[in-house]
């Protein structure tokens, strides 16, 4: 098993996040974490990353407990995390940005390849290779955002909302990239509000409300649930 959570709990002081959740991933699939506002699928991120400890549970990686490791060691097996809102670095520009996302990366000459291979899947982006972070639009930071983790070459690529405030044209390209990232070998743990594509692209899914899993199963099942098609379709 790639990734496995186990009764997990998180709290923020009196705020009950995460409610014992279990949810897995099998090498190689796409899984799609959906649900509402505050239902807690950044909290699951955050706390797979390391970037928060959870009060109980467990979270195994490639079959190793990987609940109370460091952030960079988590990095450093192959769990790279996209945050909401990509924060990307603003003032660096486009080909520094990438080169901090190979930050493991020794070799120079590897360095030199995996750039050229992001920028051969990301023309957009190497086109503008010199210009900074900050100057791209929506769509462009959310590619870098993506290609700077494709750097660290992810084993799991923890995705967080990547179509927040793009264009319906956006959205489809961004979800043709990740297929395509995923069609060569990254398995990804997709957390969206968009449940109509996140479902349209990944092989399983799970529904969170208020930190507790309350549906779960085959995308494509999902996306002809009752509940699911009331809830997050929009009817
Ligand atoms: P959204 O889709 O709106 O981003 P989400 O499903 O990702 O929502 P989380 O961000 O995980 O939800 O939030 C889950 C709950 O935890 C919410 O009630 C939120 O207010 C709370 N929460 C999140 N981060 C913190 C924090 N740093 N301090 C206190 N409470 C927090």
């Amino acid at each position: 098993m790639m990734l496995e959570i186990n009764d997990l709990k998180v709290s923020y002081g009196a705020i009950q996040a995460l409610r014992g959740i279990n949810l897995t991933l099998t090498e190689g699939e796409i899984v799609a974490l959906i649900g509402g506002n505050g239902a807690g699928k950044s909290t699951t991120l955050v706390t797979i990353s390391g970037l928060i400890r959870p009060l109980s549970g467990e979270i195994r990686f490639l079959n190793e407990e990987i609940t109370s490791i460091a952030p960079q060691d988590i990095v450093s097996r192959g769990v790279i995390h996209v945050p909401e809102g990509r924060r990307i670095f603003s003032s660096l520009t486009v080909e520094e940005n990438l080169e901090m996302g190979a930050y493991l990366q020794k070799d120079k000459a590897a360095k030199q390849r995996d750039l050229e291979e992001v920028f051969n899947r990301f023309p957009r982006l190497k086109e503008r290779r010199k210009q900074a972070g900050g100057t791209l639009s929506g769509g462009e930071q959310q590619m870098l955002a993506i290609a700077r983790a494709m750097m660290a070459h992810p084993k799991l690529l923890l995705l967080d909302e990547p179509s927040m405030g793009l264009s319906p044209v956006l959205v489809e390209q961004i979800f043709d990239i990740i297929q395509s990232i995923n069609e060569q070998g990254t398995s990804v743990l997709l957390v969206e509000q968009n449940a109509q594509m996140a479902l349209s692209i990944a092989d399983r899914g799970y529904v969170l409300e208020t930190g507790k899993i309350v549906l779960s199963g085959a995308a494509s099942d999902l996306l002809h649930d009752p509940l699911v098609i009331e809830a997050y379709l929009g009817g």
